[in-house]
């Protein structure tokens, strides 16, 4: 017989696991289905951390689910036991005027989080890991870390199936179709129905759902020893973004345990996720290496590096909402490179729009029906 859920939740990865646990924590009977294994490491959630971070240059219309996402962190630490965010204090560094630094300040003055404007020649003082041109500034907030990915699913897993959800793995979703009924779902160990169904596919959302403008591209991270050199540890060096002449954003994590990381953000190649370049190359280092002998002159040669995937939107926002097509649909993806830090408060959004229809956010700004009309792969 096929059995039947009130949601149907397919990914595993950042959206679908915090999706999951946050519907089965309301009593929403959830099934989550996850292709691969729990934190592989073929889509966009894999490379031990993210930055978590608030004062957002992107746009200041997420400020307000990311003062929520801070409180939902903590409270799954609390409920879980698990330490997933270490606090580091942030710095986003680039011209007083550039997209980066003014777009910070200006979601921080907006909306009230605590910042300090630092010139280069402070940042050089306070900082031992950095080395700025003086012509560079600095925004530093408290209010920004680095959050254990692998810790992060594992908490919303274990959470959501005390709650009540089920989350298969190694079982991928075939096809999917919306009937008077409800969502048929059909995947490579069974078929189910369910009333509504989630769609969490990360990269591949390019093949799960048609007529949305999303493209993945190729990343890759670096990692760095920090032996013998306290300024690159948790405690003296700050996450951070730099935006560099030219328009290129690098970014960097301290030693929370496994090295300093260093990576590029954009830049790199569009990319198939079933056919993704995984091995880096002399380009990727290449770039990483000038970056580093620019800025960060203490860091030694990479002993680490690992590719993974970004979706990404023509406006670089995710897309979260209803589908265009039928509102039992909810698409949430192509976070383009800077949704991990979301993920806890998405969740809830799920949760939000699956029992009372409407979230408690402004999320129209990244509603799918802001493209032309979708349609189903
Ligand atoms: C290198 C890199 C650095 C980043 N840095 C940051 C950062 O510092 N801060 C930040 O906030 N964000 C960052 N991001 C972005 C963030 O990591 C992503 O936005 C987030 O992880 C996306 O999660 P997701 O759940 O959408 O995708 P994923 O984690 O990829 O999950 C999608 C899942 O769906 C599964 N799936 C797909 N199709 C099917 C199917 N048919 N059936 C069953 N399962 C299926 C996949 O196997 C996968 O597990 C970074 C991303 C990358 C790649």
């Amino acid at each position: 017989m096929t059995r039947h859920f009130d949601a149907i939740v397919v990914g595993c990865g950042a959206m679908g696991s915090s999706a999951g646990f946050n519907l089965a924590s309301r009593g929403v009977s959830t099934l989550v289905l996850e292709r691969f294994g729990l934190n592989h490491d073929r889509g966009s959630s894999h490379g031990r951390t993210r930055i978590f971070r608030q004062a957002y240059y992107e746009d200041a219309r997420y400020v307000p689910m990311l003062k929520r996402a801070l409180e939902s962190w903590r409270e799954l630490e609390a409920k879980s036991g698990s330490a997933l965010l270490t606090m580091t204090g942030g710095l986003m560094i680039g011209r007083p005027d550039g997209e980066l630094v003014a777009g910070a300040r200006r979601s921080a003055e907006l909306h009230g989080i605590g910042h300090r404007m630092m010139t280069a020649r402070e940042v050089n003082e306070e900082y031992g890991a950095f080395r700025l041109d003086e012509w560079l500034s600095a925004l530093y907030e408290e209010n920004a870390g680095a959050l254990s990915i692998e810790a992060c699913l594992e908490a919303f897993v274990s959470m959501g199936r005390r709650a009540g959800g089920e989350f298969r793995f190694e079982e991928e979703m075939t096809k999917w179709k919306t009937s008077q009924g409800g969502v048929e779902v059909a995947t490579t160990k069974g078929d189910y129905t369910a009333d509504r169904l989630v769609l969490c596919g990360g990269p591949w959302m390019t093949k799960l759902v048609g007529g949305l403008p999303l493209e993945c591209e190729r990343q890759v991270q670096f990692w760095f020893p920090s032996e013998g050199r306290d300024c690159l540890r948790v405690g003296e060096m700050p996450v951070f973004i730099s935006e560099e002449e030219g328009g290129a954003f690098y970014y960097g994590i301290p030693d929370v345990g496994d090295g300093v990381k260093v990576a590029r953000s954009h830049g790199g190649r569009p990319a198939d996720p079933d056919h993704a370049d995984r091995t880096v190359n002399e380009d990727d280092i290449d770039q990483v290496e000038s970056f580093i002998q620019r800025r960060m002159t203490k860091l030694g040669p990479s002993v680490a590096s690992a590719t993974c995937l970004y979706t990404n939107t023509p406006d670089h926002n995710f897309v979260v909402g209803p589908h265009p097509d039928d509102v039992r649909v909810t698409v949430v993806s192509a976070c383009s490179g800077h949704g991990f830090k979301f993920a806890s408060v998405m969740g809830e959004v799920v949760a939000d729009l699956a029992t009372k229809r409407k979230s408690a956010y402004d999320i129209s700004f990244l509603s799918p029906g802001r493209f032309a009309a979708g349609g189903r792969a």
